[in-house]
């Protein structure tokens, strides 16, 4: 039976973070949207360049655009037991099409952990962040230092700091993110599926009650 698990939260409650763990532990693939993206962005693809307007505004990347990358990333089969969504859907829009996909694996999202944390963190923990050049693996400057400053621990790649973590960009996406992907709360709570999950806790905490949510 596939395992579906889709990770909701406001920039900067550690979706990436816990995703990393729950996909090691459960050996799922990780997909995260947003690291698609800057993955584009990189390799300067057409959907980079156009992705790239919006990100670096901090608004969503239209759903057409976000659906079909989705798409492609499920064609492949390493996602047929299942995968640890971070970052999409965003929009109901997004979590209808998502519905539909998985109904061709047979598929349905099981669980939605939904991550909280207050907005003085949220920002501060952006504030901090580094992400890793080659995979996106996830550091904070206080709260989860690399052992070897601006290095990654797992594939020693450089670490970066995003362009729209910067203050300004941080709190329109807080903004974005409560009037475009909050509603997911309810269309997820209406189905059945939503647990709520303190991220206001240290990471090791959070991956605990995480799995209890999960295995309960
Ligand atoms: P999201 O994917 O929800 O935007 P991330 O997982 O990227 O969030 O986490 C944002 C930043 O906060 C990262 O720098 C990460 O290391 C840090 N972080 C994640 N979870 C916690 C936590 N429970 N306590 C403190 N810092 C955290
Ligand atoms: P965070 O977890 O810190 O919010 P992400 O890495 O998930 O950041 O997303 C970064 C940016 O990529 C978003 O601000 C948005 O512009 C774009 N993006 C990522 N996922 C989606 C999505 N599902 N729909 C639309 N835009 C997205």
């Amino acid at each position: 039976m596939p395992t579906y698990i889709v990770l909701l939260g406001p920039p900067g409650a550690g979706k990436g973070t816990q995703a990393e763990i729950l996909a090691e532990r459960f050996g799922l693939p990780h997909i995260s949207s947003g690291d698609i993206f800057r993955e584009n962005i990189k390799k300067d693809t057409e959907l980079g360049k156009q992705a790239q307007i919006f990100m670096s505004r901090g608004e969503l990347v239209p759903d057409d655009l976000t659906v079909a990358m989705i798409r492609e990333r499920f064609s492949r089969s390493d996602c047929v037991r299942g995968a640890i969504l971070d970052g999409f859907p965003r929009t109901p829009t997004q979590a209808d099409a998502l519905e539909e996909m998985l109904k061709g694996f047979g598929g349905r999202v099981d669980l939605v952990p939904f991550i909280t944390a207050p907005p003085e963190a949220l920002v501060e923990r952006l504030a901090g962040r580094w992400t890793c050049r080659a995979h996106g693996h996830i550091f904070h400057v206080r709260f989860n230092p690399p052992k070897d400053q601006g290095i990654c621990d797992i594939d020693g790649s450089p670490l970066f700091q995003r362009d729209d973590d910067k203050a300004e960009t941080v709190i329109h996406r807080i903004e974005i993110y409560r009037s475009q992907t909050a509603p997911l709360i309810d269309y997820y709570r209406q189905r059945g599926v939503l647990a709520e999950i303190d991220g206001f806790a240290p990471i090791e905490e959070v991956a605990a009650h995480l799995m209890s949510a999960l295995t309960s």
